[in-house]
């Protein structure tokens, strides 16, 4: 991780969605990886169970995506955080600062951009770090449901 200083413009806290600039709105991911787990959804009632198994694309050393242009092509259900798709983001983890935003919430303390530190994330046990198998190594996955994720 490189180092990151606060930020001293707080854009997100008067700029809509769609007003963001592509570096802002990039800014906004926390690195947490939490939407690079897969989750199974209960089609009745729309919740949400999260796995610890983590896409194949994920470097975890980093908490990136290894293919991040590409991930769309790659990965046939990953879905790209756009304002169209962050019209209904139940299906993201709460903490997500899209989500967050989306919803007219603020950023938690944690955050980078507001904390200033990228290692806030994972002090705060935000991050998945550590924690998650890779999908080749699983099997079925609701072997994998866990509760640490809201
Ligand atoms: S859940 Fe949201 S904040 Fe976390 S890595 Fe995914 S897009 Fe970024």
């Amino acid at each position: 991780m490189t180092a990151m200083t606060k930020a001293s413009d707080n854009f997100w806290q008067y700029k809509t969605l769609a007003e963001m600039s592509p570096d802002e709105w990039e800014a906004l991911c926390d690195r947490c990886a939490k939407c690079c787990l897969h989750r199974l959804e209960d089609e009745d009632t729309r919740e949400i169970y999260f796995t610890n198994v983590h896409c194949r694309l994920l470097d975890t050393a980093t908490s990136r995506c290894s293919d991040y242009e590409n991930r769309s092509t790659r990965v046939s259900d990953c879905v790209t955080i756009t304002i169209d798709t962050l019209d209904d983001p139940y299906w993201l983890p709460s903490t997500c600062a899209y989500r967050l935003l989306a919803e007219g919430k603020p950023l938690p303390d944690w955050h980078p951009l507001v904390s200033g530190d990228p290692e806030s994330v994972y002090r705060s046990g935000n991050g998945i770090h550590g924690r998650t198998i890779c999908e080749d190594e699983a099997d079925r996955l609701d072997c994998h449901l866990i509760d640490w994720i809201k």
